[in-house]
């Protein structure tokens, strides 16, 4: 019987270990690459004539941005959120100029609203640990901090609608606050859009009581988005102003099973920020882009919480007991699978997403002209990666054309030898990146 150690030294010793090297290297050393079988044709745009033809196997990263199933991917995915979110912020780059820094923009948090009382830990402005309600001062990795004081007197049917509404939510709190900018200037909804534009990037965060959190960049543009000014009665204190009654006022209506209403709001805590334009934050509570920017890369890779077990939607009741997650969020997934029985939130897909803890967003949504896309990012590094590899090979990249065919072989690497060879490969590169990250963001 082979130990990992000797298949990882027959996998070196192999004649193709360096080809596959490359390979791993040039997707990060993905932890579940996908495998590909086909081939390509360089082709001479101009001409029709083909350059180039080649046959055989590749593998692509396969993109998941959970940390917990692909840390190399992951990674990747939370350069370009930060990447996105920056882009929007500060202009000079993706298609945003770099004016946008002189449009009103805020940093907004919105919070979802008590289901009951959770065990909490909370610092006074001494530095000192607040006692929980239950008597304890939590230390902070206490598994109950988030967990319900009273698992049953909980609202985890009221928990599991909320969070599996908060798009809709959402929704309607742009649109308020877009009316509450037209009624606090006197004028009518059209006639605001006829001079600025809403524009929003947002992240979701999950806290500890497993609910999430909305963070926003909204700003204000020109009629047609970032690249020219708002007029100058758009300022940072009426979009405040509009975001702090939206917020008051928002609600979605809906109902228990049992057809009483269930009308959803947004917590009461709300955290209303200008964003400096510079990167020194002003004493009045004014937060730097970068840092701005840093706290998105920082929850783009983070799970539904600490142990992140449920990567996978659950197929079964029975899944659900082997979860290894909090009981606090057994009984939410528990919750939603059951509410996702019920026809009238058939609509919600309670069961497709009570891994996710009902939450049916993506982590993070953008109005269409925040900033540039994940697509726009991906196709431009692939761009970018083709131009080299086309120079290199003294071909002129303006009328070279790649076109290829591949079929899908399998996804995950071929033995745990090379799965740790990749491992081996991904460290190194975070690890390359960890010092250029303190330099100048992710990368
Ligand atoms: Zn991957
Ligand atoms: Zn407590």
């Amino acid at each position: 019987m082979h130990t990992v150690d000797d298949r990882i030294t027959e996998r070196i010793r192999a004649a193709d270990y360096q080809d596959w090297r490359a390979k791993m290297e040039a997707i990060g050393g993905c932890a579940k690459p996908i495998r590909l079988t086909g081939g390509y044709d360089l082709v001479d745009a101009p001409t029709g004539r083909v350059i180039h033809s080649h046959e055989g196997d590749v593998v692509v990263p396969c993109n998941n941005r959970r940390d917990s199933v692909c840390p190399s991917c992951s990674a990747r995915y939370a350069a370009d959120a930060f990447h996105l979110m920056r882009a929007g912020l500060s202009g000079g780059s993706k298609g945003v100029p770099e004016a946008v820094t002189t449009h009103p923009r805020l940093f907004v948090t919105l919070t979802a609203p008590s289901f009951g009382p959770v065990h909490n830990r909370s610092i006074t402005t001494h530095g000192k640990v607040r006692r929980c309600a239950c008597g304890d001062c939590h230390h902070q990795y206490d598994p109950r901090i988030g967990a319900p004081l009273d698992p049953e007197g909980y609202d985890y049917v009221g928990a599991v609608l909320w969070q599996a509404n908060t798009g809709k939510l959402w929704a309607e709190f742009t649109r308020r606050v877009l009316r509450t900018c037209a009624r606090l200037l006197g004028i009518t909804i059209t006639a605001f859009k006829e001079h600025a534009r809403l524009s929003y990037g947002k992240v979701a965060e999950y806290q500890r009581r497993g609910l999430i959190h909305f963070h926003a960049v909204i700003r204000l543009d020109g009629p047609e988005g970032p690249d020219l000014p708002p007029p100058a009665w758009a300022t940072p204190d009426l979009l405040a102003d509009a975001v702090r009654l939206a917020t008051a006022a928002c609600q979605v209506d809906t109902e228990r099973p049992d057809g009483t209403a269930l009308p959803l709001r947004w917590g009461t805590q709300l955290d209303v920020r200008t964003i400096a334009a510079t990167d020194v934050e002003d004493d009045h509570g004014a937060i730097s882009e970068s840092k701005l920017a840093g706290y998105v890369a920082k929850y783009a890779t983070k799970g539904t919480g600490k142990s992140e077990a449920a990567d996978r939607p659950i197929r079964c009741q029975e899944d659900i007991a082997y979860l290894r997650v909090s009981d606090h969020h057994r009984r939410i997934i528990q919750t939603a699978w059951d509410l996702g029985e019920l026809d009238k939130y058939s609509d919600l897909k309670l069961r497709r997403w009570a891994h996710m803890l009902a939450f049916r967003g993506h982590f993070l949504t953008k109005s269409r002209r925040y900033s540039t896309t994940f697509k726009t990012i991906r196709g431009d590094r692939r761009a970018f990666r083709l131009h080299e590899s086309l120079t290199a090979a003294d071909l002129d990249p303006t009328t070279t054309l790649l076109i290829g065919t591949w079929d899908f072989l399998g996804a995950g690497h071929a033995n745990d030898a090379e799965r740790e060879l990749a491992a081996a490969i991904a460290d190194r590169l975070a690890l390359q990146r960890a010092s250029k990250y303190r330099q100048e963001g992710p990368q």
